[in-house]
């Protein structure tokens, strides 16, 4: 094993200024799921994302939850969503007993195909109650396209830009195009409050709804009183002060990690058989993580040793998500491909590598993981 501390995909990388934030709330006791932090961290990202409001939650995935029943999604309804993504993106689907139908991807942003999902709507005999459109390792999605296509046949979008914070799409923030927008604040994500998640919409009746239902659905009388299920999902204001000095960082992190991926692009561009995520003209990639496919006849080796080989070095590298039509949760569910028999999700997964891409990822860090994989691709080359 190597004697080198170990260098992760992405790992938390605190501003310094946390701490304050945290002293105010003890110092004020305000150390409920509730309180100042609470409040200023939802109308920072509001502003920061140019949207009305937003409610801060426990988790990205109780964002997604309750987006979906502010969508009145019930038992038997479809929802469809992208397929490569984490299964977060999904999940609450069937915590509504409803049924997931999966979109592939499309090669130039990786994210949702907007002819895939014309095919899939087309097909449908019931029309979804939403569609969740995934903001990939940081890149948003085709949302000209997708939010016409969704308007045409009047299914509104949730879009889970749990990965694609600070990243845009035409000048405007990714994670503001959807009826409902979702954050995460995970410790792997590009700013964290350890766990939490931010649900964001130009609708601000809709966002007290949420509040109140990720407050158990409290009805307003003295006595514990309650006509609906509601749930535990708010933010701890201890935690959201975390968030509040986080997003003061937060383009700071951006560029971070856009220079790391430079870097790798300076070291690997000229590859052939490496070929990084792209960015489109107009869009901003916040390059959450660098990812890229590779080329096994033209580089000599396959991802998974590619990943090994960097592991045995104390480095974590990871495949691309596994896309959920091909999850064993999922068996059974309906896929549309992006192109008759050409499933692009599949094979991103296939060829697909995350490099090591955190903003407190050190130049000198970088240079062994550039070095281990410039080793690779040496021994290619030496054999032919
Ligand atoms: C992290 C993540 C989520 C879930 O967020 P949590 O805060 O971990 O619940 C959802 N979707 C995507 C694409 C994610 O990467």
């Amino acid at each position: 094993m190597s004697q080198q501390p170990r260098i992760y995909l992405s790992s938390p990388h605190m501003s310094g200024k946390e701490q304050s934030y945290i002293n105010d709330a003890f110092e004020t006791n305000w150390i409920a799921p509730l309180g100042p932090n609470v409040d200023g961290f939802e109308r920072e990202i509001a502003t920061y994302t140019g949207v009305a409001d937003a409610a801060a939650v426990s988790s990205g995935t109780a964002a997604i939850h309750l987006a979906l029943r502010l969508l009145d999604v019930q038992a038997g309804d479809t929802v469809f969503c992208s397929s490569l993504t984490f299964v977060a993106s999904a999940n609450p689907i069937v915590y509504e007993g409803a049924v997931p139908v999966f979109i592939d991807s499309e090669p130039e942003t990786w994210n949702m195909s907007p002819d895939a999902l014309e095919r899939a709507l087309q097909d449908a005999e019931v029309l979804p109650k939403a569609v969740i459109v995934v903001n990939l390792y940081g890149q948003s999605a085709k949302m000209d396209e997708i939010m016409a296509i969704c308007d045409r046949y009047g299914v509104p979008v949730i879009e889970d830009a749990a990965e694609s914070l600070g990243a845009e799409y035409k000048g405007k923030k990714s994670g503001s195009f959807g009826k409902f927008n979702v954050f995460s604040f995970n410790g792997n994500k590009i700013i964290t409050t350890s766990g939490g998640g931010m649900l964001v919409s130009n609708d601000e009746e809709a966002l007290r709804k949420a509040r109140f239902l990720a407050t158990q659905a409290r009805d307003p009388a003295p006595h514990y009183q309650h006509s609906e299920l509601g749930y535990n999902y708010r933010m701890s204001n201890i935690l959201a002060g975390v968030g509040r000095a986080q997003l003061e960082v937060l383009d700071e992190r951006v560029n971070a990690r856009r220079a790391v991926f430079d870097r790798y692009v300076k070291a690997f561009g000229n590859v052939e058989g490496f070929d990084f995520m792209p960015e489109l003209e107009g869009f901003k990639h916040n390059r959450w993580l660098t990812t890229l496919t590779i080329d096994r006849e033209k580089v000599g080796f396959t991802p998974m040793e590619l990943i090994d080989t960097l592991s045995a070095e104390n480095i974590e590298a990871r495949p691309v998500w596994k896309p959920l039509h091909l999850q064993p949760l999922f068996e059974g569910a309906k896929y549309y491909t992006h192109a008759e028999g050409n499933s692009v999700s599949d094979e991103l997964f296939e060829n697909g590598v995350c490099l090591p891409s955190g903003s407190n990822m050190t130049v000198e860090q970088q240079q062994r993981v550039i070095h281990f994989i410039g080793e690779m691709l040496k021994k290619k080359s030496l054999q032919v």
